[in-house]
């Protein structure tokens, strides 16, 4: 791949220019200037920022979207999703992440958590969108079927290993209420023995909570500790109804928690994730969209503003979360397992132009119009590891990802007439 250099863009108000070489950042500051045979992109003054890091996803959710989503949680996987999924193929995977990776292109995401059937598929999707992804299969063993299931997670754990740079692999245990103690305890070896994180959705409704202390006499957080789950390579997503105690288990044993606010309110959880609290017990924090079919957009600069405004709303505090943090929340650099890009040299080649144009972003401080007025409209062009994977707003090929991407949710029962 050619080296690329960006000149004429804006970096915290300063002109500056960028030299991208191997997938690194080579040079950046006012003097950088392109050298024989670079690929060149004239920013013209537009906005270099950081790109944005999804904690938690499920890529190809987006074949479920607007299908069946008025339940409360617990019906809709029972009755929607889980019958749907049972039907999924690779392709199907395949498509519904090619997709939700076109979104996130738009949308000025580069690296996604994702925890999905058919890993192998998603892995191969990312490849060929260009993103960074760390993927896990879900591991589920409510029907007792614990030695199939590790079967099935050394397979994915095979799969993914023949992935490249761009993608990592994890252990994505579902839940507590779905996953059993000795899987859990399982999960937590394999992660460490491998050097691996561990993805699982926690504390998200206080249906989960009270079923926890009544079948282990102990909080959510406090039975995955017992279990050995915790530590510096987990994420938690959601914690909403994690109490004080819990977030200072979770900060002392480093473990990240990805927020996911506009699922949470969609899927009418009652509550917020405790960011004042976490933050105060020194908790590593990020933001995710969760899956298409619960959020159901896969825009996580506008998924920003509902994080911020619910935790101001909520605390009853406009100062509680900044929006110069809110916006390091989302870019991943409030947790070391998330895994932001820096704009820095030496740093991944991973950043994001914003648009000159853009109605949105005015003259005052660029986090708050990012924040509370942008939205993934805003972003021009995509960058991953020096490859421009979105500009002008144009992803090549989309028209043909939409139509398989459509194609495959008609073969699963859930395209709708007149949408090709
Ligand atoms: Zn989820």
């Amino acid at each position: 791949m050619k080296p690329l250099t960006v000149s004429g863009a804006v970096l915290d108000g300063a002109p500056v220019g960028l030299r991208c070489v191997d997938g690194r950042i080579a040079a950046l500051g006012a003097e950088v200037v392109s050298e024989p045979g670079d690929e060149t992109i004239e920013a013209g003054g537009a906005p270099l920022v950081a790109p944005l890091v999804n904690g938690h996803t499920h890529a190809a959710m987006t074949l479920f979207r607007g299908h069946g989503g008025d339940l409360p949680l617990m019906r809709w996987l029972r009755e929607v999703v889980w019958p749907v999924e049972a039907k999924l193929d690779a392709e199907d995977v395949y498509w519904g992440t090619r997709l939700a990776c076109a979104e996130m292109i738009r949308s000025g995401t580069t690296h996604f958590w994702d925890m999905y059937w058919q890993p192998g598929a998603t892995a191969r999707a990312v490849e060929d969108a260009g993103l960074r992804a760390t993927i896990g299969g879900p591991l589920f063993d409510v029907d007792g079927k614990t030695e199939a299931m590790q079967r099935a997670a050394r397979g994915y754990l095979e799969e993914l290993a023949e992935s490249g740079p761009l993608v990592a692999a994890s252990l994505a245990p579902h839940a507590i209420y779905t996953v059993s103690e000795e899987l859990l305890r399982w999960t937590a070896e394999q992660a460490a023995e491998r050097g691996i994180a561990v993805h699982i959705h926690l504390a998200e409704t206080e249906q989960e909570v009270d079923d926890c202390v009544a079948a282990h006499g102990e909080r959510p957080a406090a039975y995955l500790d017992r279990l050995g789950v915790l530590g510096e390579r987990t994420l938690l997503a959601h914690g909403v109804w994690l109490d004080e105690a819990e977030l200072g288990l979770i900060a002392e044993r480093g473990c990240t928690v990805v927020t996911n606010p506009v699922a949470n309110m969609k899927l009418a959880v009652g509550g917020i994730f405790p960011y004042p609290a976490a933050r105060r017990a020194g908790v590593a924090v990020g933001l995710g969209t969760d899956g298409a079919g619960s959020n159901d957009s896969l825009d996580l600069l506008a998924d920003l503003k509902l994080f911020a405004l619910a935790q101001r709303h909520a605390n009853g505090d406009p100062t509680v979360l900044p929006a110069a943090e809110a916006w390091r929340v989302a870019t991943g650099a409030c947790s070391p397992l998330l895994g932001g890009a820096e704009l820095a040299v030496g740093g991944a080649a991973d950043f994001l132009l914003l648009r000159r144009d853009c109605p949105e972003l005015g003259l005052g401080d660029l986090h708050a119009d990012l924040v509370y007025a942008a939205s993934g409209s805003a972003v021009d062009t995509t960058v991953v590891a020096g490859r421009v994977l979105m500009r002008g707003g144009e992803i090549p090929g989309l028209g043909e990802i939409v139509s398989h991407a459509a194609e495959r949710a008609r073969g699963l029962g859930i395209g709708r007439a007149g949408r090709s």
